[in-house]
C-alpha cells in the first residue's frame, strides 16, 4: 500500500484501520514548510488492503498498486479479494479444512493439522513460516502437504518443506501450512510444533482435523487431553446445500 504524498493531508483518519496496529510505523516528514505528510511503513504493511477498502480517507489519497513477485505473496495471503491463481480461492488462497464434508479431504483414520502462523498486530515472516514446515517435514510421520494451499506453492522443494529464497523476508497478516498425517502420527507432529514454537518470531495456532464417526467421539480428543491443549471444537456440516467433490469409498 502506498499513501500518495503530494494528496495526503496527514489527517490520520487511516491510523486506527491498519490491521497491523501500527501509527507508529508511518513516518512524518516535513516536505515543504508547514506541511507534514505520511508515508506507508513498507516493511510492516502486509498489502491487506484494509486501510484502502475502507474508504475513509477524504483526499483519496491511498493507492493500491499492483505488488511485482516477491512483494505479490503479502497480498496473496493478506488481501481476501485477491485470488490465489493456484487454488482460485480468494482470502488466503485456500479452502477451509472445515470443509471437508465437501472436500473430503480427510479421511478415516487420518487427521488435518494446519498451522496458522501471524495475527493482525504481528504478522508471520515467510522464513518463520519455512522453519515450521521444515520441521514437521523432517520429522518423518508422513505429514502430507496439501497441494492447492499457496504456502506449498511457494516452497522450493515440497519433500524437505524449503520455500523459495526470495519469499522468505515477505511477510502476510496470516499464513496457513496445510497437511495431514495418520491420527497415530499426530503426537509426534504436536511435539515437534511445540518444540519449533520457541525457534519462531511469531505466534501460531494448530488446526486439527478429523472425521467424526457415527458414534459421536471425536478421535483426536485424547490425544490433544494427553498434551493438555485448550482446544475449541467447531465443526461445519454440509445440509445438503454442497455436493460432495470426492468419492466415498466403503465405510470412510
Ligand atoms: S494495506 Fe493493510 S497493513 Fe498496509 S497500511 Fe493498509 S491496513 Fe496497514
Ligand atoms: S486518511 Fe488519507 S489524508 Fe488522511 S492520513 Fe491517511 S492517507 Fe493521509
Amino acid at each position: 500500500m502506498k499513501a500518495d504524498q503530494d494528496k495526503c493531508i496527514a489527517c490520520k483518519r487511516c491510523f486506527p484501520y491498519c490491521p497491523m496496529g501500527r501509527i507508529q510505523t508511518f513516518k512524518r516528514h516535513d516536505k515543504i514548510a508547514g506541511r507534514v505528510y505520511i508515508e506507508i511503513d513498507q516493511e510492516r504493511c502486509t498489502d491487506c488492503g484494509v486501510c484502502f477498502r475502507a474508504n475513509i480517507c477524504p483526499v483519496k489519497a491511498l493507492l493500491q498498486p499492483e505488488m511485482p513477485w516477491p512483494r505479490e505473496v503479502r497480498g496473496i495471503l493478506s488481501n481476501p479479494l485477491i485470488e490465489f491463481k493456484g487454488s482460485q480461492v480468494p482470502g488466503r488462497g485456500t479452502e477451509e479444512m472445515k470443509t471437508n464434508d465437501v472436500s473430503g479431504r480427510f479421511q478415516a483414520g487420518e487427521v488435518g493439522v494446519g498451522i496458522e502462523l501471524g495475527r493482525p498486530g504481528i504478522g508471520a515472516y515467510f522464513k518463520d513460516v519455512e522453519k515450521v514446515a521444515m520441521a514437521l517435514m523432517g520429522a518423518n510421520i508422513g505429514y502430507e502437504l496439501a497441494a492447492e494451499n499457496p504456502v506449498t506453492h511457494f516452497m522450493s522443494d515440497k519433500t524437505t518443506g524449503k520455500l523459495r529464497d526470495d519469499v522468505l523476508n515477505e511477510k502476510a497478516t496470516s499464513a496457513i501450512i496445510e497437511g495431514k498425517c495418520k491420527i497415530e502420527k499426530l503426537p509426534e507432529a504436536l511435539k515437534v510444533l511445540q518444540r519449533v514454537a520457541k525457534e519462531v518470531d511469531t505466534v501460531f495456532t494448530v488446526e486439527v482435523i478429523t472425521k467424526v464417526p457415527p458414534e459421536g467421539e471425536i478421535p483426536v480428543k485424547p490425544i490433544l487431553e494427553k498434551f493438555g491443549y485448550w482446544y475449541s471444537i467447531n465443526t461445519k456440516n454440509n445440509m445438503g446445500l454442497g455436493e460432495p467433490a470426492y468419492k466415498f469409498y466403503g465405510d470412510k
